[in-house]
């Protein structure tokens, strides 16, 4: 008896994108071949500058490739009018980053709410389902709390629940836990890795912090705008 195929659900095919300041060109992907499997954590690994960024960029449908397709859960990034991608990204994505970014002038809640307003939901139901959420990744009684008033940790877990409250079939992370400490980052992780796998769902998380590659199932390797290399990760 054979394993049934894995279904993929993103599949990136010679990418290409360039930036261009001035007169120098920068090749920051170069040709990218990657798919993503659903159900599965993907870690995408690689040092500074490889062109990580840029390429969960343009699979979140935040930028736009030069060339090569990026197919997400069947929408043909390349082929989408820009209000088409506004609407694919708040239905289907949600973005953790680095430094969390989360709106300094609304609370918690406020800020984990998003996704559901800019869905269409009401704001006061969507502000009490934030505070549940929020309830669920350890904030109990932080929901009116405002970003400075928590701490780096409390942050991310915030951005996590703004990143899942809509339930998106493909959730991605920028370094989530690099502007963290050692301990509050492998807590991160397991928080990731316990509210967002799942069967319907795809997660990539970029890292070049080698602790937290124990939570891939697969780990992508990116090295001057072209992925290396894809083995299995310790969890698979
Ligand atoms: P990583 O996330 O792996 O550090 P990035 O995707 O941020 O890499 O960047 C890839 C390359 O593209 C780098 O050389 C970087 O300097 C360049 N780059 C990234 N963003 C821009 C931009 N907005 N304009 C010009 N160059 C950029
Ligand atoms: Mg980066």
């Amino acid at each position: 008896m054979t394993d049934s195929q894995p279904v993929i659900t993103v599949s990136c095919k010679n990418l290409i994108k360039r930036y261009v300041t001035g007169s120098t060109v920068i090749n920051a992907l170069n040709g990218v071949n990657m798919d993503v499997r659903l159900g599965e954590l993907l870690i995408l690994s690689g040092p500074s500058g490889c062109g990580k960024t840029t390429l969960i960029s343009v699979i979140a449908g935040i930028l736009n490739q030069d060339d090569g397709g990026c197919h997400v859960f069947g929408y043909d990034l390349m082929h989408l009018s820009e209000k088409e991608k506004l609407l694919f990204r708040a239905k289907n994505v949600g973005f953790v980053f680095q430094q969390f970014n989360l709106i300094p002038t609304l609370t918690a809640a406020e800020n984990v709410a998003v996704p559901l307003i800019i869905n269409g939901m009401d704001r006061k139901l969507a502000t009490k389902k934030a505070s549940q959420l929020l309830d669920h990744v350890g904030l109990t009684h932080r929901s009116t709390f405002f970003p400075s008033q928590l701490s780096g940790g409390q942050q991310q877990r915030v951005a996590i629940a703004r990143a899942i409250i809509h339930d998106p079939k493909l959730v991605v992370c920028d370094e989530p836990t690099s502007a963290l400490d050692g301990n509050t980052g492998h807590k991160i992780m397991e928080l990731l890795k316990e509210l967002t796998v799942s069967k319907e769902r795809s997660l990539i998380v970029v890292t070049h912090d080698s602790r937290t590659l124990q939570f891939a199932d697969r780990i992508a390797q990116m090295e001057d705008g072209k992925i290396t290399g894809i083995i299995e990760g310790p969890h698979s």
